[in-house]
């Protein structure tokens, strides 16, 4: 676990030299523990604190990349078990498997649908990262396969093979696109150590237990192989679960550098739907990439709408910056809907007025990212903050009638804005879905 400011003051001099530029070592310590500053900046730590020092600088789970350029997959650097107590910063990776076995026809119709899988939700783009290419048959099948998959997608490549020669193969011609090589084992270990450092690309080390796995990633380590993701092998979902908890607790609070590094996990399940629950649940536990087989758009939003929620920072609610937008072709006379700058707020209401076909205006107030009623219980969405935000966000200059919807489940507060704002106060529908039908019949 990472060392605080005061754990690392009781190991500094405590002489307030001044040397590293701040004004006692106290201070030094604290932007120490914020990675503010480098512990070069202090000359006189001795080689023992120094050692303690650059193990805790250290992430607890190691930041690893797949693939290059703007579709490249970053994985682990996280700290936290729970994302309450900070936030879960990158992402789980999801990607798609491809048999090789598969003809090359049927191999391009299912790039080409990964390709598609890209989907907008509150604002925000959410896209899959990786396809997989598993070796059936033998190695110029393989690699003719990787040629294939590689020239039809832009995604961060996996290459699933036991077998050294087809790897290298599939390795000569991905140079550049540090692929990810999936699986080292104890009896592979030699020749898949050797291709990892060769091409300098990320390694999955598996092992059955976490003890296999820790030994096995101590070992690559000690080879020169630090860019390493851990896997566990074909299990229960349960005992699964359990391993990528494990793991995630082991490298954060024991800090265990063998289980450091973030985890793969491969669903194998023939049924989408079991597929998709089976994914969900290891995306909610700690796995760095998962990798399944089906590409149905409806499950994969699920999973990416899962993850989006996951990995937002739950201290700042998605925002969208408040402001009058003008949906679709407005006029004068279009109708003016209040709602909050909460994205899901937003976007919901968006969805619908969009839906209805009848252009019309959103005004969005300042909320600091709450939801309506939460912001109304907090006093963030009152009668005079949404009269500020018409004066600010030139509502009249955009309307020549003097008419607001607010949401129903606000109606109290409708004769309470009516006389700040002297508009008249429509109550809308409690529920976004009858914006439509409302709309409709104002
Ligand atoms: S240089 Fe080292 S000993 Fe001197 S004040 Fe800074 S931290 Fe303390």
């Amino acid at each position: 676990m990472a060392l605080s400011g005061l754990d690392i003051y009781k190991l500094l001099p405590k002489t307030n030299c001044r040397e590293c530029g701040f004004a006692t070592c106290l201070a030094f310590a604290m932007q120490l523990a914020k990675k503010a500053v480098g512990i070069d900046k202090c000359p006189h730590l001795t080689s023992e604190v120094k050692g303690k020092l650059e193990a805790q600088s250290q992430p607890p789970i190691k930041l690893i990349t797949i693939g290059s350029g703007e579709t490249r997959l970053e994985i682990g650097n996280e700290n936290v078990m729970f994302r309450h107590e900070e936030k879960f910063f990158r992402p789980a990776g999801i990607g798609f498997i491809v048999e090789d076995n598969s003809t090359d026809a049927e191999i391009k119709t299912k790039i080409e649908k990964i390709n598609e899988l890209k989907f907008e939700r509150v604002g925000q783009r959410l896209e899959v990262n990786l396809v997989a290419i598993r070796q059936n048959k033998d190695a110029k099948r393989f690699i003719d396969v990787v040629q294939l998959v590689s020239v039809n997608t832009p995604l961060s490549l996996v290459l699933m093979s036991p077998d050294a020669q087809a790897l290298k193969g599939a390795l000569e011609i991905l140079k550049g696109r540090n692929p990810l090589i999936y699986h080292a084992t104890k009896e592979n270990l030699t020749a898949l150590t050797q291709l990892a450092k060769d091409y300098k690309v990320p390694l999955v080390a598996q092992g059955d237990d976490l003890e296999k796995v820790s030994e096995l990633t101590a070992e690559l380590s000690k080879q020169g192989v630090n860019d390493l993701i851990i896997e566990t092998g074909k299990k229960p979902i349960s005992e699964k679960v359990w391993d990528l908890t494990q793991i995630r607790r082991l490298a954060l609070k024991k800090s265990n550098r063998g289980l450091g590094y973030p985890s793969l996990v491969v669903v194998e399940q023939n049924d989408v739907y079991a597929e998709a629950q089976e994914a969900a649940t290891y995306i909610t536990k700690y796995a760095g990439i998962v990798l399944l087989k089906g590409i149905e758009s409806w499950a994969v939003l699920s999973l990416l709408t899962l993850r989006q929620n996951i990995y937002t920072d739950p201290q700042k609610p998605l925002q969208i910056e408040p402001k009058l937008y003008p949906i679709g072709q407005v006029n004068d006379k279009s109708p003016v809907l209040v709602t909050t700058n909460f994205s899901l707020s937003y976007y919901t209401v968006l969805g619908e007025v969009e839906a209805s076909k009848i252009p019309a205006y959103i005004i969005s107030i300042d909320t600091e990212g709450m939801s309506v009623l939460t912001a109304w219980a907090a006093e963030k969405f009152t009668p005079q903050k949404i009269n500020e935000s018409i004066n600010k966000f030139g509502v009249k200059d955009a309307i020549s009638h003097k008419r607001l919807v607010i949401p129903g489940y606000v109606a109290v507060m409708s004769g309470e804005l009516q006389d700040e704002s002297g508009f008249e106060i429509i109550v809308g529908p409690k529920e976004a879905a009858g914006i439509p039908s409302f709309l409709k019949n104002l």
